[in-house]
C-alpha cells in the first residue's frame, strides 16, 4: 500500500506527484527541509515541538527568499499524518525552488512545498555510537547559515561517508581552533563531575532536541574544546531522529558507563510520549 503525501495543497498517493528534471533545487540544493517526529501518546498521536520546527524552516525559507506559510505547513503536516493513520512517525516537509530557469538569480523562481510522513517503529535499546573526528570542517556560518538548507547537507554527507569508511557510526566536526562544533545530524553534550554541558558553537544547527534537553536538565551551554570533550565522563548526542544517543568512543578514547546520559534519554522518551505533565505543551495533537 502506498503512502499518502501532501504537495502544493493536495493530498494523494505518493506516486501521483512528480518534479521536473530541471527543478532548480535538484541542481543547486536550493530548498529547505525539516525533520520532525510524531509519537504515540495515551491521547493519540502527537507531534513534538511542531511550531519550533516550522519556525526554523521559516528562517531557512527567508534566507533563500522563499514564501513559506507556517499555518499551511502545520495543516499539511497534521493532515498527512491523519491520512496515513500514523502514530510513531518521521515527518519530512520540504520547500524547494521548482521551475523558472536554471540561473543563479532565484528571485523569479516558483517554489513548491511537500510533506511526507514515514512510519517509525521506535528503536528501544539503541546501541551506543562510536564517533570519529572528521577531516572535513563544518560549513562556517559565514558561508552557509546553520539552517536546514538542502545544499548544506553535502557537507554532512561527505563527513558521514568518511566516518563509515573508517568503520565508525558518526562523524564529529571540530573547528580550526580546536572547538567542538556538532555531528552530521546531531548536537553534542558532555557530562563532567555531574555537570551537564551543551556544546555551543556558531556553526552548529540550533537543535530543537538540544534546547529541550537544556530546559529539562538545566544544562549549561558554552563552547567546549575537543580536548575537554575527550576528558568528559560521558558524551551524548541529541537530534530529532537520534533522540539521546550515548557515545561509546571518539576514535581511541573509549567512554565507560554513561548513567547520566541514560537517565536523560529515559526522561526525553517520557516527555515526547506525553508522560510528563509539565512538558505537554511541547506536543501538538494530530
Ligand atoms: N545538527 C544538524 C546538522 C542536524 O541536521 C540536526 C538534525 N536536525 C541536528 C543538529 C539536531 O537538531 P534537532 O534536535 O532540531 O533535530
Amino acid at each position: 500500500m502506498s503512502l499518502m503525501q501532501w504537495c502544493d495543497g493536495e493530498i494523494a498517493n505518493a506516486e501521483t506527484f512528480s518534479a521536473p528534471l530541471t527543478s532548480h533545487a535538484l541542481h543547486y540544493g536550493t530548498g529547505v527541509f525539516e525533520g520532525i517526529r510524531a509519537y504515540a501518546t495515551e491521547s493519540g498521536a502527537a507531534v513534538f515541538r511542531l511550531p519550533e520546527h516550522l519556525e526554523r524552516m521559516r528562517k531557512g525559507a527567508e534566507a533563500l527568499g522563499m514564501e513559506f506559510d507556517v499555518a499551511q505547513a502545520t495543516e499539511a503536516v497534521l493532515s498527512t499524518l491523519r491520512a496515513n493513520g500514523h502514530r510513531d512517525a518521521y515527518i519530512r516537509p520540504l520547500l524547494w525552488f521548482g521551475g523558472g530557469g536554471l540561473g543563479l538569480d532565484v528571485e523569479k523562481l516558483s517554489s513548491r512545498l511537500m510533506v511526507a510522513t514515514l512510519p517509525w517503529t521506535s528503536h528501544l535499546g539503541t546501541h551506543r555510537v562510536r564517533l570519529t573526528v572528521s577531516s572535513f570542517r563544518r560549513n562556517p556560518a559565514k558561508s552557509l547559515p546553520p539552517l536546514k538548507l538542502c545544499g548544506n547537507y553535502v557537507n554532512s554527507i561527505l563527513a558521514k561517508r568518511e566516518a563509515t569508511a573508517r568503520g565508525f557510526g558518526e562523524a564529529l566536526f571540530v573547528d580550526d581552533a580546536g572547538f567542538v562544533v556538532e555531528c552530521t545530524g546531531e548536537n553534542v553534550f558532555m557530562v563532567k563531575d555531574g555537570q551537564v554541558t551543551a556544546v555551543a558553537h556558531g556553526d552548529a544547527l540550533p537543535g530543537i532536541t538540544r534546547d529541550a534537553v537544556i530546559q529539562l536538565t538545566g544544562a549549561e551551554s558554552r563552547p567546549v574544546t575537543f580536548d575537554e570533550l575527550r576528558q568528559a565522563d560521558e558524551v551524548f548526542l541529541t537530534g530529532t531522529s537520534a533522540e539521546i544517543a550515548q557515545v561509546e568512543a571518539i576514535d581511541d578514547r573509549v567512554f565507560g558507563a554513561s548513567p547520566r546520559s541514560a537517565e536523560i534519554a529515559a526522561l526525553y522518551a517520557e516527555v515526547v510520549r506525553g508522560k510528563r505533565e509539565t512538558q505537554r505543551g511541547w506536543l501538538t495533537s494530530v
